[in-house]
């Protein structure tokens, strides 16, 4: 005969820690800090966030936009500490940091985001 009070308490347990990812996923507070969002149309190319990264994630490369070639951030994840410093000084608030927390892969060189990948 089985315990109503153990049921209950397994059910709560359930819910609260098992989720059938990749359908469900968890709801994540909207000051979350994910996976780096950029903006290329209002990045103006200043390489403050390059400069502010604590862990030297952040390297500025070339990239063929309307206004021309352009040095915008790419950014290592694997190296990534999530602090967020980059959005903090980025000045026009190109680059943010996004609920999205994917960060699977079967190769550690694909962790590496050109800006096109950001956007
Ligand atoms: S979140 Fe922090 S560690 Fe990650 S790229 Fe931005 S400044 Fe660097
Ligand atoms: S993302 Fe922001 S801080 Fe980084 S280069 Fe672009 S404008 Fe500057």
């Amino acid at each position: 005969m089985s315990n109503p009070l153990l049921e209950t308490a397994k059910k709560a347990l359930e819910s609260k820690f098992t989720l059938d990812y990749p359908e469900m996923k968890q709801s994540l507070p909207d000051n979350y800090r994910g996976i780096h969002r950029l903006d290329m149309k209002t990045c103006i190319n200043c390489s403050a966030c390059a400069r502010i990264c604590p862990n030297q994630t952040i390297v500025m490369v070339e990239s063929e936009t309307e206004r021309g070639n352009k040095l915008f951030p790419q950014i290592n994840l694997e190296r990534c500490l999530f602090c967020a410093l980059c959005e903090e000084v980025c000045p026009t608030k190109c680059l943010v940091l996004t609920k999205n927390t994917e960060l699977e892969a079967y190769d550690r060189r694909s962790l590496i985001k050109r800006p096109e990948e950001l956007e």
